[in-house]
């Protein structure tokens, strides 16, 4: 099914990139070398092949700053000496690029929530790492309505954790101060995998809407 299976699969995709578009945008790539990125959205998204910012966006090279990690979550800030790569990214984006929009984007069939899900259901969670990350979901988890299936559960956990990630964005003071003089906005997004509908979270009655 996929076309990258192998290294030279991977040589193969570069050389078309390379003689297709990135000779198309030559100049734009040329450009943007010279004169350093401008991008004014910082999209979170979470590490799922399915599920690439620029693809769903149709976006170019420069158009959108990428932090992606295992569920699109946002730990809270910390004042502590952790190696902390979210917590940097959002903070380079917002502080030094100046960007006008963060978008946290979630989707469907989200591996990082469902192995939450199975781990706050007693099965074991695949490793350490992922385990101790995942649990940044717990307060989100607390929010779902309880005795959910698993299926079920992982579904209304992986918009809860949009809005609660976006709660720990906006606690972070160099986004809250932002935000407050009006140069900030921050939004929730949910990606359908199957169906290709973007849902956009309303900020006035906190529910996903499907944009059109
Ligand atoms: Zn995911």
């Amino acid at each position: 099914m996929s076309s990258i299976r192998t290294i030279d699969d991977l040589y193969a995709g570069y050389r078309r990139f390379r003689a297709g578009s990135f000779l198309e945008a030559r100049d734009r790539y040329r450009h943007l070398a010279e004169q350093g990125q401008q991008p004014t959205v910082m999209m979170i998204a979470c590490c799922d092949s399915r599920a690439d910012p620029a693809m769903i966006f149709d976006a170019g090279p420069g158009e959108l700053f990428v932090l992606r990690n295992v569920a699109n979550l946002v730990p809270p800030p910390a004042d502590d000496n952790a190696f902390r790569s979210t917590s940097a990214a959002i903070e380079f984006a917002v502080s030094v690029l100046k960007v006008q929009h963060v978008v946290i984007m979630g989707h469907a069939q989200c591996g990082g929530v469902r192995a939450y899900v199975d781990g706050a259901m007693g099965e074991a969670v695949a490793g350490r790492y992922i385990a101790r990350w995942a649990s940044l979901l717990g307060p989100a988890y607390e929010s779902i309505p309880a005795g959910l299936a698993a299926p079920d559960a992982a579904k209304a956990l992986e918009r809860a954790a949009i809005r609660h990630s976006l709660q720990q964005l906006n606690a972070f003071p160099f986004v809250a101060r932002r935000v407050a003089d009006g140069t900030l906005t921050t939004h929730g997004a949910f990606f359908g995998i199957a169906t290709g509908v973007l849902e956009w979270l309303d900020s006035d009655n906190g529910e996903f809407q499907p944009v059109s």
